[in-house]
């Protein structure tokens, strides 16, 4: 089973919304996080302001223009997999596009940058260590002292 797969059945079947799901330690899955707004939340387009339709769609990577984003933690990386909300003018936004959960009270436990996101456990740790005086490197995706 590849991981498009994987995510695809997981978000078939999962009830865990907005929390990391821990994958089997032995397994070669990654983590994952399957993020949705709340069903009573409306939320508009950003860009011409029509109100959002919910679909079942979630970014598996199942559509090759909605792949899973990758979110830096301190154990093991975590893949987002947000809902897909549909304009019907202007197409689809993830539920983690800032401009939707700035008209929402959720407070999604990840920080998105422009090229990586990183979990809030992730982020606290970067930033206490390096208040701390410690130093990071960065090689090919994985963080290390
Ligand atoms: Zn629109």
């Amino acid at each position: 089973m590849d991981q498009t797969q994987f995510l695809c059945d997981l978000v078939k079947t999962t009830e865990q919304y907005n929390q990391i799901i821990r994958s089997p330690t032995e397994s070669d899955f990654p983590d994952v996080l399957v993020f949705k707004l709340p069903d009573s939340t409306n939320v508009t387009c950003p860009l011409c302001m029509t109100e959002l339709i919910r679909t079942g769609r979630f970014a598996t990577g199942e559509n090759k223009a909605q792949p899973p984003r990758l979110l830096y933690n301190t154990h093991r990386n975590v893949l987002l997999v947000s809902q897909m909300l549909l304009c019907s003018k202007c197409g689809y936004f993830h539920s983690h596009n800032e401009s939707l959960l700035q008209q929402t009270t959720v407070n999604p436990p990840f920080i998105i940058f422009s090229r990586s996101g990183a979990t809030e456990d992730f982020y606290n740790f970067v930033v206490t260590s390096l208040s701390q005086g410690k130093r990071f490197r960065y090689e090919g995706n994985v963080f290390g002292f």
